[in-house]
């Protein structure tokens, strides 16, 4: 664990119901680092970050930002403190126009940071400006995820959490949403990424944990994981 993270989880374990789906967890993220959290179908990545978020709180373990225990306080607290999570169904306002959506998710950051405003998000997402007044419902499911990113700025964040911002949508999407993971990691932005999509994760991060079973089997910067090809086969292959 590194004295230096600004995220720590450790010793984390979770259940749902009475079936064990973490073990033991720990993972740990610097300032400025896009930290991809990448395992099979199954693996727990869902999960972890649904238990940092406290939407599944752990049953051990703890969940440090920035020195402060976040584990047991609900996830509206969790998120307050400085986590902006992207969940994998989105959750967006389908009733609401685009832009209302944007504005009520619209709150500084804990130390007063306003560096998200609308224009911004739509600087970022320029299909977003064009449907700024349509409901968000009618969205195409990447549109609905380039929403949910967007909306999730807007709370100004300390880190973000995406989950799985790739799975089923059109590649020329996926590209668009790596080229603006990009743009964060060349921002410094903080990022948890859980994905599935080894080949997305290549292109975007600077950090790779890898998760089987519930479980930490692999951490690296993004270039040790790249020649790493014992690791790509025995967790990650089909
Ligand atoms: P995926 O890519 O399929 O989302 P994942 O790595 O995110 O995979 P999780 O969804 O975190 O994996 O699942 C981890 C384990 O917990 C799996 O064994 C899964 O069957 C189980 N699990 C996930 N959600 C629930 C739930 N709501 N109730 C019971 N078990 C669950």
């Amino acid at each position: 664990m590194s004295a230096d993270a600004l995220l720590i989880v450790h010793g984390v374990s979770a259940f749902y119901g009475s079936s064990q789906a973490l073990f033991n967890l720990n993972l740990s993220i610097k300032a400025g680092q896009v930290m991809a959290l990448i395992g099979r179908n199954g693996a727990g990545k869902s999960t972890t970050i649904r238990t940092i978020m406290g939407v599944l709180p752990p049953a051990q373990g703890s969940v440090h930002l920035a020195g402060r225990a976040l584990e047991g306080l609900p996830p509206y607290m969790i998120a307050r403190a400085g986590l902006g999570y992207v969940p994998e169904d989105r959750q967006i306002f389908p009733n609401h126009t685009v832009e209302e959506n944007l504005e009520i998710a619209d709150k500084p950051g804990l130390r007063g940071a306003r560096d998200w405003t609308i224009p911004r998000v739509y600087d970022l997402f320029p299909i977003l400006r064009e449907r700024r007044h349509g409901p968000a419902g009618r969205l195409s499911g990447g549109e609905q995820q380039m929403l949910a990113i967007a909306r999730t700025l807007m709370g100004n964040p300390d880190v973000l959490l995406l989950d799985e911002p790739s799975e089923g949508l059109a590649p020329i999407i996926v590209n668009r949403i790596a080229e603006v993971l990009i743009d964060f990691r060349r921002a410094g932005l903080t990022v948890l990424l859980a994905e599935q999509n080894m080949h997305f994760c290549l292109r975007v991060a600077t950090d790779v944990t890898v998760i089987s079973k519930g479980s930490v089997v692999y951490e690296g910067d993004i270039e040790a994981f790249r020649a790493n090809d014992d690791v790509k086969l025995r967790y990650l292959s089909a």
